[in-house]
């Protein structure tokens, strides 16, 4: 197992509160068994999410105080756009508060122009797989939100180089039972979110655009790990080792005609998004004109200029071969390490996190006691690690009969920051679960003691049975 050493050094220091066995058992009592409703502050070393957790760099912090904050035109919106063009090549750019601020403006216009040009009725959109706000805001403008991901993505054992790859036939036979006209939008997610960070292939996204330009469909490409990605094709994708990742993200963009982007990932800003739009049409004038009410004027969308200064430097630096090298090879190293362990995980490792089998290790617990949520509680308690659950928990019940759902997974997810924690805070973390792993057949299940009837996840208070 090799550990990749940190290309950069460190020159600030967030020190992180210490704390004891007791006060994590006080502190997740009083957060009712949710990690979610725990202070940061009882947190040793903080797993919840990647987006908009990562370390700017020095080079980023300077940008700040570059900000020119004029209401329209700034200088930092034009160095946003130069550097969007560079990479991508789409030169119609709007930024905007977050990646889902995008979606808003970007969607609904979609929408519109499949009704108005190409006279379709019920709108779909098609995608590897939708991430969840952007499922909501398909469904808000009142359209179906369609995953076409392949089937070995569910198959967390079986080594792949692309879970997030589309099943192309699926893609053909979904397009011809609703009828092209009524998909408003093909969404490739670069890397697959919800399939675990999973990368898809450049000849998939060539294949999906073949599909897409066949039947006069766009493709918006949703970027909030194209780094990534474009990481994992040059490693893995025939004729890829010898490019630069620059050159590999303006290939994979060849094979979309627009973008949405939460910046908060690979980009290494706390806050941020965009829209960017390849070619002067009607669609980019319809969003900016819902931009400005929802968002802001065009040229700032949501964001201080010193922001977009940061984004600006962030697209340059998420990109860079070392960083991403480094990146990768982190969250795989956390991963074997958990293998050589004995926890089972997804496997290969995606970009961004890894995925623990909860239902593996805690076979004894049944879905509507949560064994993925009891896993995070467990490693809080051992360690003050804080991971998230994807499973039963974050799933919900059916709307219509109040019965729990069943989850085709129970996961936990440790989501690792960008440049936050180093190789040392790994090993931390894979010898704390190593060991409640082995001490998991004392591990309780959960049940409610306040459910909220939409989005539980976020506000529920648990109860250990
Ligand atoms: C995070 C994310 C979004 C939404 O972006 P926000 O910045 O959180 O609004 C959309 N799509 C994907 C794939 C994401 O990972």
């Amino acid at each position: 197992m090799k550990r990749i050493p940190e290309p950069f050094r460190i020159k600030m220091v967030e020190p992180i509160k210490m704390t004891s066995f007791e006060d994590r058992q006080k502190a997740l009592e009083a957060a009712g068994y949710n990690p979610f409703l725990l202070k940061s502050d009882d947190v040793y070393i903080d797993l919840l999410t990647d987006s908009g957790t990562g370390a700017m760099s020095d080079n980023q912090w300077a940008g700040l105080m570059m900000g020119d904050e004029a209401y329209a035109g700034s200088r930092n919106f034009y160095n946003l756009k130069a550097a969007m063009q560079h990479f991508f090549g789409y030169e119609y750019l709007i930024p905007t508060h977050q990646g889902r601020g995008a979606e808003q403006i970007l969607f609904p216009c979609l929408i519109r122009r499949m009704k108005e040009v190409r006279g379709g009725e019920n709108p779909v959109f098609i995608s590897n797989y939708h991430f969840d706000t952007t499922a909501a805001h398909v469904e808000l403008n009142g359209a179906k939100a369609i995953n076409v991901v392949t089937e070995k993505a569910f198959d967390t054992t079986t080594y792949y180089d692309w879970k997030g790859d589309f099943d192309l036939e699926k893609l053909e036979a979904t397009i011809k039972e609703h009828g092209a006209k009524n998909v408003a939008a093909i969404v490739t997610t670069v890397t697959c979110n919800s399939s675990g960070g999973q990368p898809i292939s450049m000849a998939n996204m060539c294949a999906v655009y073949e599909i897409a330009q066949k039947n006069d469909i766009p493709v918006v490409i949703d970027s909030a790990r194209y780094c990534e990605n474009a990481y994992f094709i040059k490693k893995r994708e025939q004729g890829y080792a010898d490019k630069s990742i620059t050159d590999i993200i303006r290939e994979m963009y060849s094979y979309g005609d627009m973008l949405t982007m939460s910046a908060k990932k690979d980009p290494m800003v706390n806050i941020g998004g965009m829209c960017a739009i390849r070619e002067k049409t009607e669609l980019f004038q319809a969003v900016q004109t819902l931009c400005v009410p929802l968002e802001g004027f065009v040229t700032y969308g949501g964001l201080a200029g010193r922001d977009m200064e940061a984004l600006a430097r962030g697209l340059y630096e998420g990109a860079d071969e070392h960083h991403l090298h480094y990146r990768i090879s982190q969250v795989e190293y956390l991963g074997e390490r958990l293998r050589a362990g004995g926890v089972p995980i997804q496997y290969p490792t995606g970009g961004h996190a890894v995925f623990v089998d909860a239902r593996k290790i805690l076979p004894h617990i049944p879905g509507d006691q949560f064994p993925a949520q009891a896993l995070c509680n467990a490693l809080y308690l051992e360690s003050g690690v804080r991971a998230v659950e994807i499973g039963s928990f974050l799933l919900g019940r059916d709307p219509a009969t109040g019965i729990q759902k069943e989850s085709p997974l129970e996961l936990m997810r440790l989501t690792i920051p960008r440049r936050v924690y180093t190789n040392d805070h790994m090993d931390y973390i894979a010898d704390a679960l190593i060991e409640v792993a082995k001490n998991a057949s004392s591990i309780k299940g959960f049940d409610f003691d306040y459910e909220p009837p939409v989005l539980r996840h976020f506000t529920a208070r648990l109860k250990p049975l």
